[in-house]
């Protein structure tokens, strides 16, 4: 479903994370924000995600104001750093967790678990617990629990970035598929790693300061004069 960011700023007491950023994201497209650290990529996810309030400004999802709703309404599939796996949970109930919170028929848990858990590659640790795993397999599962949703908008924050070399290239396939297959999918992709946003982004959103400094088709941005 189309995403929109409708003039949005947001405040953290006096500091400005996001100043005036509109954007919209069309069902089955791919738009990276990219930009330096500390430039309002992650502020801008979390503003649709909805962890935090824009201080001004409107998220539209499918045209419907999201704007005073909370993050679990929005039925956004999301993998954000801060948003660490439940330790207390096992690999495949923290899958299951928004299967089992939508109140999805078990014998549908388990399948989707397990084809999440195949599709990152980590069908042998179902049963163990977050702090059993490394940084890298912690992100595998996240973004496995994200997928199993089958969310209409998924949002990205550097889902990459504790992979080692190989895992990236991996993962990246394995999202570059995600995008074939699940065409009406709108993403939100968060990098500082122009190859990353390249590879992935139809539409590439420049990030710095703040605000959206340029927006263009990823080739338009990065094709030499
Ligand atoms: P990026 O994702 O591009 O690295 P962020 O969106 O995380 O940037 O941060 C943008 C700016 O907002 C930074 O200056 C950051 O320090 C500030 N910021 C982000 N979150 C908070 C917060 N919860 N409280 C105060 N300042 C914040
Ligand atoms: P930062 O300052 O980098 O954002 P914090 O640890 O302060 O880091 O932020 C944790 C983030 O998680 C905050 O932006 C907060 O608004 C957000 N958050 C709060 N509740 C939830 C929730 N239920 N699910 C996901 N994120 C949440």
């Amino acid at each position: 479903m189309t995403v929109q960011l409708d003039d949005v700023s947001v405040h953290f007491g006096r500091t400005c994370a996001l100043e005036g950023l509109s954007l919209t994201v069309a069902a089955g497209e791919t738009v990276a924000l990219l930009g330096p650290s500390g430039s309002g990529k992650s502020t801008a996810l979390k503003a649709v995600a909805g962890f935090v309030r824009p201080s001004i400004g409107r998220i539209r999802l499918a045209g419907q104001d999201v704007t005073d709703l909370p993050p679990a309404k929005r039925g956004i599939g999301v993998v954000v750093q801060q948003y660490a796996l439940f330790p207390h949970l096992r690999v495949a109930d923290n899958v299951a967790f928004g299967l089992r919170a939508a109140r999805k028929p078990k014998a549908e848990v388990t399948r989707r678990v397990a084809e999440m858990l195949a599709m990152v590659g980590m069908t042998s640790y179902a049963k163990r617990f977050p702090r059993e795993l490394s940084g890298g397999q912690q992100q595998r599962v996240a973004i496995a629990r994200a997928l199993a949703i089958q969310p209409k908008v998924l949002l990205l924050d550097e889902p990459l970035a504790a992979l080692d070399a190989q895992l990236r290239a991996d993962m990246l396939g394995e999202l570059q598929k995600l995008r074939r297959e699940v065409p009406d999918v709108a993403i939100i992709y968060v990098t500082h790693d122009q190859s990353e946003a390249l590879a992935l982004a139809d539409r590439i959103a420049v990030m710095r300061d703040a605000r959206l400094v340029d927006i263009a088709p990823a080739a338009q941005l990065y094709a030499t004069p």
